[in-house]
């Protein structure tokens, strides 16, 4: 498969599938988004006051972010700044440890670069010693991230300072923290130390912005600079600009779906752990079950019940493995009642 395939746009039931946040965003952004006017509308829209704000939050200053529509353009132009071949230069190269966001597959390969993929260990402890074996003097970019999608486990941070340092000189170490709120942890305070990492960040997890896409990179000035120049202008649009600042302002809605994301993850294990399901402790808003030979009758049944959870068997070392959302409580006990039915139905 040699591009993404969007999974199909299922909006009549409970989407647990894509790792969005099911409870949505704050009703402060609803309401910033109302009070937008006309003559706003009309303009391109202004983006210091936001970016100030979003790098205050990421303990930052704005001249090291870069604001994005959606990571998945921040990743793209990432991408093409650093993976695109030059005239009478070598391909550059990607190396992604597996499993991954299959956005970095993608994208490399749509810059022009080398795809360089390193195998997970079965237990996905992160394989420090593959991943620098892999690095090479072509390497431009390695992608990580932390925690991981899909299967929500955290890398130790000694492991990107590793990399950073032997990466060639030319080359970043990207770290995608779309997951980091869940995770509690971040790379961002150690970048002035490393300036060859780029930290991602999503507004599309925690703060429930996916419908509006915004994201930022945030890096040093020249490690940014040339991805500044792939970033179309004026990406990010009025509303997303508006949202982001009423959503950073409501700590108290970000607080409570951290905290509901954990009791959903309790409660999903506890259920495992009945069904006899082995899953991998997550660190995000998701967790990766592995269901074998019931996976086909556990995603389809869940689907005729309106539950959708996502099959990423065909992702490296996750065969027969299914992930979920793990996010809204109410949503989580949904979801297992329908796979308690469907699985005992099956039996
Ligand atoms: N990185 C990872 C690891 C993700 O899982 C996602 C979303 N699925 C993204 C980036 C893209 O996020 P956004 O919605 O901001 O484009």
């Amino acid at each position: 498969m040699s591009h993404y395939q969007k999974p199909p746009e299922l909006y009549d039931g409970l989407r647990l599938h894509q790792n969005e946040n099911t409870g949505g965003c704050s009703p402060r952004v609803i309401e910033a988004l109302a009070q937008i006017r006309a003559d706003q509308v009309g303009f391109y829209p202004p983006y210091a006051k936001a970016t100030e704000k979003i790098a205050a939050y990421l303990g930052t200053t704005p001249d090291r972010i870069a604001i994005t529509n959606g990571l998945d353009e921040g990743i793209m132009s990432l991408a093409v700044a650093y993976l695109r071949p030059t005239v009478g230069g070598p391909v550059p190269e990607a190396v992604v440890p597996e499993p991954a966001f299959e956005i970095f597959r993608f994208d490399t390969a749509v810059a022009g670069g080398t795809l360089v993929q390193v195998m997970p260990r079965p237990d996905f402890t992160f394989p420090l010693e593959e991943v620098l074996a892999a690095i090479g003097r072509n390497t431009r970019v390695v992608f990580l991230t932390n925690p991981n999608n899909p299967t929500g486990i955290a890398m130790p941070l000694d492991a990107i300072r590793a990399i950073a340092r032997r990466v060639p000189k030319e080359a970043i170490v990207f770290v995608d923290e779309a997951y980091a709120e869940f995770a509690g942890v971040t790379f961002l305070p150690e970048v002035p130390d490393y300036p060859n990492v780029i930290v991602g960040r999503t507004f599309s997890k925690a703060f429930g912005l996916a419908g509006l896409r915004i994201g930022c990179l945030a890096g040093t000035p020249d490690a940014l600079d040339p991805i500044r120049r792939a970033v179309p202008v004026y990406s990010v649009n009025i509303a997303a600009i508006a949202a982001i600042q009423a959503a950073l302002d409501d700590v108290d809605h970000l607080r409570e779906y951290l905290r509901q994301t954990a009791e959903s993850k309790a409660l999903l294990y506890a259920a495992c752990e009945r069904l006899g399901l082995k899953y991998w402790p997550s660190s995000a808003n998701f967790v990766l079950v592995c269901t074998g030979d019931r996976t086909d009758a556990l995603v389809n049944g869940a689907f005729a019940r309106g539950v959708y959870i996502r099959d990423r068997s065909t992702e490296p070392g996750c065969a027969g493995c299914i992930r979920i959302g793990t996010g809204v409580v109410e949503h989580t006990r949904r979801c297992i009642d329908v796979m308690e039915e469907v699985l005992c139905a099956a039996q």
